[in-house]
């Protein structure tokens, strides 16, 4: 039997995920407005005073690039968020594995451990979705046929699920939902990584997404990531 990935049909989720993603993208915003230009965010993106941030150099290099006098003002954010390509989670039974729904330090973890790898290969996308809290899922590494894409997976719920249950789960997805998974999708990053994976040979900071916003306790869950960046004024409350 073939594993599939499945397109996000035109409904209710994907009308949510482009007004969202619209208003993430919108760049006629003025400073004092919550937005990736905001001048809160912007400063949350650029100051790298606190050294135990350890992901404040990795944000300032993602939201101004390489020159001093020419920075990005967090544009390339901008445009991959437009560019994510919207796909159907809960019906997309390809592993996470061929999905490239893993992030580098997987990579690294599963060429040195098989087990790591099997289970990978054997998760189909399709599964975090059973959790119906789950929003997205995106791609943050190229699919191991060399495909790329920036694919991002979205919950769509089981095929009977109920209208007030759909209305609860699209309602979940917001400007912040785009710009976590944008995030994601830009830096390669998993929310968090395990202690023993930071130890590995090629993982370095900033180790993972929770870091990279500036994060310091251990396993915080995806949604608090969120909360940061709206707490960061890089997107409405
Ligand atoms: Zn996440």
């Amino acid at each position: 039997m073939g594993h599939t990935r499945i397109a996000l049909q035109d409904g209710p989720v994907l009308d949510r995920y482009v007004t969202v993603r619209d208003i993430l993208t919108q760049t006629n915003v003025s400073a004092d407005q919550p937005g990736l230009a905001s001048s809160q965010c912007s400063s949350f993106f650029r100051s790298t005073q606190d050294s135990n941030d350890l992901g404040a150099t990795f944000r300032k290099a993602l939201y101004d690039g390489p020159d001093p006098a020419n920075p990005w003002n967090g544009q390339p954010i901008l445009d991959r968020a437009a560019s994510l390509q919207t796909f159907d989670g809960s019906q997309t039974t390809e592993s996470r594995w061929v999905a490239g729904v893993v992030s580098r330090e997987d990579l690294i973890s599963a060429a040195g451990n098989p087990r790591v790898l099997r289970a990978l290969q054997n998760e189909p996308v399709c599964q975090a979705f059973l959790n119906p809290q789950a929003r997205a899922s995106t791609q943050s590494v190229p699919r191991p046929d060399g495909q790329p894409g920036f694919a991002v997976f979205l919950n769509t719920g089981n095929a009977h699920i109920k209208q007030s249950d759909l209305d609860t789960l699209v309602l979940r997805l917001t400007p912040g939902t785009v710009l976590h998974e944008t995030l994601h999708s830009l830096t390669g990053l998993a929310d968090d990584v395990e202690p023993s994976v930071k130890t590995l040979t090629g993982v370095g900071q900033p180790y993972d997404l929770q870091t990279f916003v500036g994060l310091v306790s251990a396993n915080v869950s995806s949604i608090v990531i969120t909360k940061q960046l709206m707490e960061k004024r890089c997107v409405a409350q």
